[in-house]
């Protein structure tokens, strides 16, 4: 079976972790804050911050941004849960906007309708969504001319562009997961993105504690410290990622070139975006995605869904005082694109051969 996501460990993740094992220091060592330093040069800009997590990440983003009780956060309703969920960790209220047709992410103009229709809103929350950056002229020009914060979701976008600037520089903060469907990954593990400096630090006594030296704690903080251990996997998994999301690039031209068939959309790089394909996403047309994925099940070839349910139709928001009654009035692409998506193997571990079979098995569907 050809997997949807795999890994890419080899020997030196396997020494470096070694060697943090056989030193004995493994947590809040030196690795963590080479490899904070070492992301924010990648980045080119902004003050890093480790996490436990991508959500733990997120959250943090948020609080140092001191996003408060009742805060409105404009957020799209396709994505993963925690998206969401991290505002309202951080006491925010999440208000669902609909996708754009061609990318998938947050849609500028159902953006600008809800801002027509609420009042107070304070921020928004987008997702580079599969690996392709949101239309960041628009969505910086409604941030700017609404005094809003902006808070990027890099989960599925390590590396990924828009006009030549790496995504997660563009937000007031911005947040990437390091889990292992990821481009990169620490087994689990976030950075935070800071692009103020006081705000950066803020987030690295947040994630400890609220502690201000050693013994002495300004505030009520957690602990969502990246072990060592991660760390170390992280520092090598960086200096692998261009070739990673570059090999994952060769993967969907492929795809882009050789699929050929009726009944399927596929994913498309729009103008000013450098796509990293986290996942490469395709609609299946004509109620047939069921039989599609039976028949890719046959071929050998594993597939899946992100996402078949929109955010807030799940049952942890649907009919609470999270989300607006009648929020499905402004979902009409996401409601119809849930029941088209499904993402077929793109990482980087697939070989010639395994690519060739997919081809043929999509186009003999
Ligand atoms: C993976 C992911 C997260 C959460 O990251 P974790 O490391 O799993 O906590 C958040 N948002 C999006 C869009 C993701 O894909």
């Amino acid at each position: 079976m050809i997997k949807i996501a795999q890994p890419q460990i080899g020997q030196e993740e396997i020494e470096a972790v070694s060697a943090v094992l056989r030193s004995g220091q493994l947590a809040s060592g030196e690795g963590v804050a080479s490899f904070q330093k070492a992301f924010s040069e990648y980045l080119t800009q902004g003050f890093c911050v480790a996490a436990s997590s991508g959500t733990t990440a997120l959250e943090i983003a948020l609080r140092a941004l001191e996003i408060k009780e009742g805060d409105k956060i404009i957020t799209t309703a396709f994505s993963f849960i925690a998206t969401a969920n991290v505002i309202v960790h951080a006491g925010g209220t999440p208000i669902f906007a609909d996708i754009d047709e061609t990318t998938m992410n947050i849609s500028p103009e159902s953006i600008e309708q809800i801002l027509q229709e609420h009042e107070g809103v304070k921020a928004i929350l987008i997702v580079h969504l599969f690996g392709q950056s949101c239309d960041m002229d628009q969505i910086q020009q409604i941030a700017n001319r609404y005094q809003l914060l902006l808070i990027e979701d890099c989960a599925q976008a390590h590396g990924a562009e828009w006009k030549g600037r790496k995504l997660g520089t563009f937000g007031d903060a911005s947040a990437f997961s390091f889990y292992p469907t990821k481009n990169m990954t620490t087994a689990e593990g976030g950075m935070v993105v800071l692009k103020d400096k006081q705000a950066a630090v803020f987030a690295s006594q947040l994630i400890q504690h609220g502690i201000k030296e050693r013994n002495q704690f300004e505030f009520i903080g957690y602990n969502y410290r990246l072990s060592e251990i991660s760390a170390a996997i992280g520092l090598c998994q960086l200096k692998k990622l261009d070739r990673f999301n570059s090999v994952r690039r060769d993967h969907a031209a492929l795809y882009d070139e050789n699929i050929d068939n009726f009944y399927i959309i596929k994913p498309q790089e729009v103008l000013g975006a450098r796509h990293v394909y986290n996942q490469y996403t395709l609609r299946i047309l004509n109620g047939m995605r069921d039989a599609f994925i039976a028949h890719m099940e046959k071929e050998g070839v594993s597939t899946s869904i992100y996402y078949p349910y929109t955010i807030p139709e799940q049952d942890c928001y649907k009919a609470t005082d999270l989300v607006e009654k009648d929020y499905n009035r402004r979902l009409g692409i996401s409601n119809s694109i849930k029941k088209e998506v499904v993402s077929i193997p793109v990482h980087p571990g697939l070989t010639q051969v395994e690519i060739e079979r997919i081809i043929t098995a999509i186009n003999r569907f």
